[in-house]
């Protein structure tokens, strides 16, 4: 008999566990609290975008629809740093041909949507969960239009509802699992900058820009029809935060003075600062990740993160892909979905340990030109000896290394890197073999 399976969410991560599912032959029923935005959401000129990388790519590959997300897609190759003059310094990701690629949130969530229909998933929109049975499988959603409950039972619960996630917060209250919520000290707020004339591109649309300022940041990535979205991180309070960011000469005097020549392409900066929210940033630890047969969390609500490695998503894909194996490998589901779990936990930190490590490196490091010739080091051992040395970037953007892994190989070569730093007057030897036979000897 088919499995009859609840995907609780319609966001990125839930629409594609369904095309996974409806591929295994699965019958599913995904429930969303939104409207359905298909129609809508394309023309309303939203373009919050994010980075896919290696990670992605491979679980869209799996699910078949690789291919159709690339037709959405711009690659990225390179950073491309804004000092507080406007002058622009380099840094590629990788070596040649290596990208990440800026992809529109609500194109590519479409997408799954219909793909996930076309292949036999039933969607269902304005469908709050306001509860669930963990022991016998049943969810109870509230009709937000109507304000009608209706009970849903099948043989399995995926909670794909984000990071403030309802069947999370009901396995938490009634199981006493593991649970924290951590909110970091920075807001963002999202700003456009246009598109020039003819949908042309006012900044190098294959990089992604970034005005790094020590603690704080503004980053750019493109969209299709030739604007950038651009995301300012600022501290909540004090010195250069959105504290004082209220009237419009505060608002345009912190532009125009830390982020010159983005404030020269923002006509409209004040209008859209007052539409645009300022949000909160968060990243949130569980565990366990399942309940028994019945029930798993994956993505967001599993382990949301703070978004400075673009890698939210991507992990939140690799669960779906790694979820297809494991379901492939177990017959016995509560043993599936509890080696699921120990597998991934350690993932779901390693990715908020390096998104956290991210942050720093973009809105700090990126602006110091010591860091950046360590990262031109790096490069050149990583070329000659690739079976040694992945650099961090590389290992999480363009590999499928686990998140965990990464990490931990990431800090003991960064250790590596920090000798290698104080090797005299390193700014002109960098490039001796004598430098790469050091590394050598400390591998
Ligand atoms: C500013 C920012 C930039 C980011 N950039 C990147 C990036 O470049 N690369 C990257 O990989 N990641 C990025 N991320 C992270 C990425 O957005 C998330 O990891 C990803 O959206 C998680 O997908 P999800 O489906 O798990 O959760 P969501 O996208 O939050 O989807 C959850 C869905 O569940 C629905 N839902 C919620 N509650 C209920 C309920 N009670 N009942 C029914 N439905 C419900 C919601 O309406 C939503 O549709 C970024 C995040 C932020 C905030």
């Amino acid at each position: 008999m088919k499995k009859e399976i609840t995907i609780v969410g319609a966001g990125l991560v839930g629409s594609l566990c369904s095309l996974y599912m409806t591929n295994r032959g699965y019958n599913v029923n995904v429930f969303e609290r939104r409207n359905d935005l298909r129609s809508e959401i394309i023309t309303a000129g939203k373009s919050i975008n994010l980075a896919l990388s290696k990670r992605g790519w491979t679980s869209l590959e799996q699910a078949g629809i690789a291919n159709q997300v690339m037709k959405i897609a711009i690659p990225v190759y390179k950073r491309i740093m804004h000092d507080n003059k406007g002058k622009l310094t380099e840094q590629p990701y990788g070596n040649k041909d290596e990208a990440i690629y800026s992809v529109s949130r609500a194109q590519m969530n479409v997408l799954m949507m219909d793909l996930a229909e076309k292949n036999g998933a039933k969607l269902h929109f304005n469908e709050k969960c306001i509860d669930v049975d963990f022991e016998q499988s049943i969810v109870t959603f509230e009709n937000t239009e109507s304000k009608k409950n209706q009970n849903v039972k099948s043989d399995f619960l995926i909670g794909a509802d984000g990071a403030f996630s309802v069947v999370r917060k009901k396995m938490v209250n009634k199981y006493k699992h593991d649970y924290d919520y951590n909110e970091i000290d920075h807001d963002y707020k999202e700003l456009l900058i246009p598109a020039g004339k003819n949908n042309s591109y006012l900044l190098d649309k294959n990089a992604l820009h970034i005005w790094p300022r020590g603690d704080f940041m503004l980053m750019a990535l493109a969209n299709l029809d030739g604007s950038f979205t651009c995301t300012l991180f600022a501290p909540k309070k004090g010195l250069n935060s959105f504290e004082g960011l209220n009237k419009k000469e505060e608002v345009e005097a912190y532009f125009a003075n830390i982020f010159p020549d983005f404030f020269e392409l923002v006509p409209n900066l004040y209008e859209q600062w007052l539409l645009n929210p300022t949000s909160s940033l968060g990243i949130v630890r569980t565990f366990p990740w399942h309940i028994k047969d019945t029930t798993l969390i994956i993505g967001d609500a599993a382990h949301a993160t703070v978004p400075f490695y673009g890698q939210g998503m991507n992990c939140g894909f690799e669960d779906c892909r790694i979820l297809n194996n494991f379901l492939d490998k177990y017959d016995n589901l509560s043993t599936c979905f509890e080696n699921f779990s120990n597998e991934r936990k350690p993932n779901g930190d390693g990715v908020q340990e390096l998104s956290m490590h991210n942050f720093i490196v973009m809105r700090d490091k990126t602006a110091d030109p010591k860091f950046l010739l360590q990262k031109k080091i790096e490069k050149k051992f990583s070329n000659l000896y690739p079976n040694k040395w992945t650099p961090l970037y590389s290992m999480v953007s363009f590999t499928n290394i686990s998140y965990s892994e990464a990490w931990e190989i990431g800090m003991r070569q960064e250790k590596i890197m920090q000798k290698i730093m104080q090797y005299p007057n390193i700014e002109n030897v960098w490039d001796d073999d004598e430098i790469m036979r050091e590394m050598q000897s400390l591998l």
